[in-house]
């Protein structure tokens, strides 16, 4: 222990909390805290366009100083109003806990951002096309590739990660993209998802510095068939079980994979009923639309009350086993 200089009680340092703290101020602080903010998307900013709560905290932190003897424990920003606010401290300095309430004036200056001036002025560098083979698109299927492009345009942190617009058209639905490199990792994780396939092309746009900018567009087009459908795969009827990865089964309940499958009947146009009667080689069902007894070759195991699909191809009846599609 040794005495403070100045008032002589007793401390660790060559002067005591108290009388530095009346002498020197261990801190300053510009209280004019200037922000430029997004009035589209209301980001502000403060190394890069971020949350208004984050560039507001850094821009306060920069207008702060303190002697590094000055511990500070806590930094919150309090009573924030259009024009104003405050920042209590809470702290440690020489061993003598402190707190401060620093009041500062807000000015918030409006600027549109980067982001929000490409996206409004229906920027786009891609084209992400979703079109179906010899057949309209599912809603469900633009529902789930619509999520995986929000997801997609949520994770993904550069400023030109947005959709500028959406087209619906006849054959099918374009989305216009921010972002190239954004716009192919959607496509990709498209195609992985829902099947399909994609292909892409190249536009020339203009030129930027001497160097040529392309516009690169990814067709996604899905599948003729889906699952539930029944298609015709060489000489084979098959029931498609997984459209995304190619898999049906035939009438002998044999797991196949799709090689070059035509539509014969659509899933919605699948009748289902059940079966009457079995025998030998010969199972027996009521036709769904005319209720007679139908026979069919027996290819797999069926009992009596069974349900089934029933469909005909040329004028030939079929059953698969009850399959839920969805
Ligand atoms: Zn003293
Ligand atoms: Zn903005």
């Amino acid at each position: 222990m040794r005495r403070c200089a100045i008032c002589g009680t007793e401390t660790t340092h060559e002067i005591c909390p108290k009388c530095y703290l009346e002498r020197y101020s261990i801190y300053e602080f510009h209280p004019y805290i200037e922000i430029k903010v997004c009035p589209k998307c209301g980001k502000a900013y403060s190394r890069g366009w971020i949350d208004k709560e984050a560039a507001l905290m850094d821009t306060i932190l920069k207008n702060f100083t303190h002697d590094p003897e000055f511990k500070i424990n806590s930094f919150e920003i309090e009573n924030l109003s259009e024009n104003n606010g405050a920042v209590q401290i809470g702290g440690e300095f020489r061993g003598k806990k402190l707190t401060y309430e620093l009041h500062f004036e807000l000015r918030q200056k409006f600027e549109v951002c980067e982001r929000c001036s490409r996206l409004y002025g229906g920027y786009f560098e891609s084209i992400i096309q979703l079109r179906a083979e010899n057949r309209d698109i599912e809603e469900d299927e633009i529902e789930r590739a619509k999520k995986l492009i929000d997801e997609s345009i949520e994770n993904a942190d550069y400023p030109t990660a947005f959709v500028s617009k959406i087209v619906e058209k006849r054959e099918g639905i374009d989305y216009y993209i921010g972002d190239r490199n954004l716009a192919k990792k959607i496509a990709r994780k498209i195609e992985e998802e829902l099947g399909g396939k994609v292909t892409e092309s190249k536009k020339l746009s203009g030129r930027k510095d001497g160097r040529e900018i392309y516009r690169t567009t990814y067709s996604i087009r899905f599948k003729e068939y889906r699952v539930g459908d029944i298609v015709k795969d060489g000489a084979k009827i098959l029931l498609v079980t997984n459209a995304v990865k190619g898999k049906g089964v035939d009438l002998a309940g044999k797991s196949r994979v799709l090689k070059n499958p035509k539509v014969i009947v659509k899933r919605e146009n699948i009748k289902k009923t059940f079966v009457v009667n079995v025998d030998g080689s010969v199972v027996e069902v009521l036709n769904p639309s005319t209720q007679e007894v139908v026979q069919i070759e027996k290819k797999t195991d069926y009992s009596i009350g069974d349900r089934v699909l029933y469909f005909e191809d040329k004028g030939r009846p079929y059953i698969f086993p009850d399959f839920d599609w969805k």
